[in-house]
């Protein structure tokens, strides 16, 4: 099913700026990015022949701090998609109120196509191309969908290549290059953090909840090991290849293992395989998509059984099918939020390049532990305020009036 990413976002923009009586003329330029960049990148293959890849940095508002947001490298990246994605990232930073704004960007591959050379090549040659546009104190790109601390590492190479040491280029980085503790699990402890803030908010016991992860990349497996330590059941995950289910619940640090061992969580014998499309429907308490945009929408929405929708992933959730949960009575704790704690502690990663000194693992949980628990009452306070308001309304309510306050006091509008 063909789905506009940019149009959900702008239909949800529009749904929150019209609750807050947003004047026309500053929601349009709350709404759209403020500058994109398209570039040509020229690869030679190993066999010698020449591919030329597309590749986005579209950096959306600036007015609360440099643009902010990761590159997803994958076959579906469009302009978009990756318009959609950098607006998300400006509400983001401006929801749990670190000093970001937002951006994205991405290459048009499918990088288990390229062998480690073409992909550090590629990845040299996108650096490049963007360079004129990013900086520590501009634009600071992270990891998104198939890109890693490996990647980072070059790019941090790159970039400092021309410009001198610069480990605040860019964040997600190894920890020997200047990454931070609890980078790499950020976003699925982040998500965990959400889910358990929920259920105590929604009185739903957390000890035994169900829980099914459709995805088991960085964001899916680090949920799940987190949650697993929680005490919830995880009767479900999936990745590109396939689908298991357990009704007791799978043993995560089992399923880790095997993933390690095979490259995916497919043909483990600790659970029966289901179809991909089967887990969006399973009863359980919770449902965590941390995958790809669109995959609950206006086709498999009623299907869904669960008590609650926390998105791992970016844009999981259409419009539509918004609706339909809403009338359903499912709610659904947005990405801005669930998903936010990987940006989290990219700011710290950031501050601590800036300071040349680094945190402790345990000062950096803390740290992002409260950001995210303080954030998600924000949102949870004015949900409940008013009848007709979903989570997602709440957030990008609370967050645009912030981006639009930072516009105005920075006399952007003259
Ligand atoms: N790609 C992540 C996101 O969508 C992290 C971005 C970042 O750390 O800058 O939030």
């Amino acid at each position: 099913m063909e789905i506009n990413n940019f149009k959900s976002y702008c239909d949800q923009f529009d749904r929150a700026s019209q609750e807050l009586k947003l004047d026309e003329n500053l929601a349009s330029l709350l709404k759209y990015p403020d500058r994109e960049l398209a570039v040509e990148l020229p690869l030679i293959r190993d066999d010698g022949s020449l591919k030329v890849l597309r590749g986005y940095r579209i950096q959306h508002n600036d007015a609360r701090g440099p643009f902010k947001g990761g590159l997803r490298f994958h076959p579906q990246v469009d302009v978009d998609e990756v318009r959609a994605l950098s607006a998300l990232m400006t509400f983001k930073t401006a929801l749990v109120d670190i000093p970001f704004g937002g951006a994205k960007g991405g290459i048009q591959v499918d990088p288990a196509t390229l062998s480690q050379r073409e992909l550090e090549q590629l990845t040299r040659t996108f650096v490049r191309a963007i360079s004129p546009v990013i900086g520590v104190q501009t634009d600071i790109p992270a990891p998104d969908v198939n890109t890693n601390a490996q990647i980072m590492a070059w790019i941090m190479d790159e970039y400092s290549q021309t410009n001198g040491y610069s480990p605040g280029i860019v964040t997600g980085k190894p920890i020997s290059l200047g990454g931070s503790q609890g980078r790499e699990s950020a976003t699925g402890v982040g998500v965990s953090i959400t889910l358990r803030e929920t259920a105590k908010h929604r009185n739903m016991p957390l000890e035994g909840a169900t829980v099914a992860i459709q995805g088991f990349g960085n964001v899916g497996s680090w949920a799940a090991r987190t949650l697993h330590e929680y005490g919830c059941k995880i009767i479900a995950v999936s990745d590109a290849r396939g689908a298991i289910y357990n009704k007791e619940g799978l043993d995560i640090p089992a399923l880790l293992e095997h993933q390690e061992a095979h490259g995916s969580i497919h043909l483990s014998s600790l659970a029966e395989p289901i179809e991909q499309d089967e887990l969006l429907c399973l009863e359980c308490d919770f449902l965590i998509p941390a995958a790809l945009g669109g995959v609950i929408h206006k086709m498999n929405a009623e299907c869904l059984r669960c008590k609650v929708v926390i998105e791992g992933a970016n844009g999981p959730t259409t419009p539509t099918a918004d609706e339909v949960l809403w009338k359903k009575n499912i709610p659904v704790i947005p990405d801005i939020l669930a998903n936010a704690g990987g940006v989290i502690v990219s700011y710290y990663e950031w501050v601590q390049n800036l300071q040349r000194h680094y945190w402790e693992d345990g000062e950096v949980t803390r740290k992002l532990e409260r950001k995210l628990v303080d954030s998600f009452y924000e949102t949870a306070a004015l949900a409940h305020s008013r009848k007709e308001l979903s989570y997602r309304t709440a957030a990008f309510m609370l967050s645009i009036k912030r981006v639009a306050e930072a516009i105005e006091m920075r006399g952007r509008i003259t």
